[in-house]
């Protein structure tokens, strides 16, 4: 049987053991043994112990995924030429709103599909516009 020194107290102890019989740090070299082997059988599996909680990360992020209160201020402040529209990918509808900007009507449009932009929840947002939607901070 192969031996190794215990990385607590410097004591021999045998390879295989799980922990040091004398100050009962866990074996270093069995710990290393089995983080990696968890790492390559499962690759969501990051290789950090138990007790450490992986640093938060930005699920939500899409690329191109659009902000419901972006397009909602942009229909308001700036519908009446369909900056909201081009924003939600919708470019011939945003074409549309240009070619008719000479009238009041897409401005009241704008306004309150503004409006009801900022008064959805982002999930009904992102089916009605069919666009990934970045989640509201609120
Ligand atoms: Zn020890």
């Amino acid at each position: 049987m192969s031996t190794i020194f215990c990385t607590g107290c410097g004591e021999v102890m045998p390879a295989d053991a799980q922990f040091c019989a004398k100050c009962g740090k866990r074996n270093a070299t069995l710990a290393t043994e089995t983080a990696s082997t968890a790492a390559t059988s499962s690759a969501a599996a990051a290789p950090v112990g138990p007790d450490v909680i992986p640093a938060p990360t930005e699920r939500d992020y899409t690329p191109g995924a659009k902000s419901r209160i972006t397009a909602g201020i942009l229909g308001i402040l700036l519908g009446g030429i369909g900056v909201h529209k081009f924003y939600l990918n919708k470019i011939g509808l945003g074409i549309l709103y240009v070619v008719f900007c000479w009238t009041a009507i897409p401005a009241i449009i704008g306004l309150v599909e503004g409006i009801i932009y900022l008064t959805q929840d982002d999930v009904t947002f992102g089916r009605q516009q069919m666009v990934a939607v970045r989640r509201s901070s609120y």
